[in-house]
């Protein structure tokens, strides 16, 4: 299958699957968890490095992104900041207390790249997710993110076929 990668085509296919995505999460909630965990993981593995973040960059652009005490003091040390100019210039408290990056799309983006990769937050790190265990628990939030990630989109779309449900 060919990876789609066009932003607007994969939104434009989301409104149009939306049914069968919903099928698809209803069946996928009756498989045995680990099988799909390691169906999830083996696709990832071969479709992720075939998909290219930095002509994407869409997470960057479109998702709040938690910052804790440590990741702060992290990068407001790399960008030679004291913290109280770091959380001033850069973070807000969000609805559930935590404290968030101020904007969206996110500061340290630049050209589609991050400016403080080495030091990015633990949810930059960690999305989309897909190398972590329990997929079938988390798929409401996989399915909130299917429009706006190519490698989500696309894992989703070859487990379809590699679980028999197209
Ligand atoms: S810190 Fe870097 S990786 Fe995280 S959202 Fe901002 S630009 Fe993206
Ligand atoms: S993780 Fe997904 S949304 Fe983020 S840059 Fe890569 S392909 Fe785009």
């Amino acid at each position: 299958m060919q990876l789609q990668t066009s932003l607007l085509t994969i939104q434009q296919l989301a409104t149009e699957k939306e049914n069968e995505n919903n099928a698809f999460v209803s069946f996928l909630k009756q498989q045995d968890a680990d099988a799909i965990d390691e169906a999830v993981h083996t696709l990832n593995q071969s479709i992720e490095p075939k998909i290219d973040c930095t002509a994407c960059g869409n997470c960057c652009k479109s998702l709040m992104i938690n910052v804790t005490e440590e990741e702060a003091d992290r990068v407001a040390n790399s960008l030679h900041m004291n913290r109280s100019q770091f959380d001033e210039s850069y973070l807000e408290k969000g609805s559930s207390g935590l404290m968030v990056i101020n904007t969206i799309p996110c500061h340290f983006l630049a050209d589609n790249k991050c400016t403080v990769y080495e030091d990015r937050f633990a949810g930059c790190r960690e999305f989309p997710a897909l190398h972590l265990p329990y997929f079938s628990k988390r798929l409401f939030t996989v399915m909130m993110h299917y429009d706006r990630c190519p490698i989500i989109f696309n894992v989703m779309e070859e487990l379809k076929v590699k679980t028999g449900f197209a």
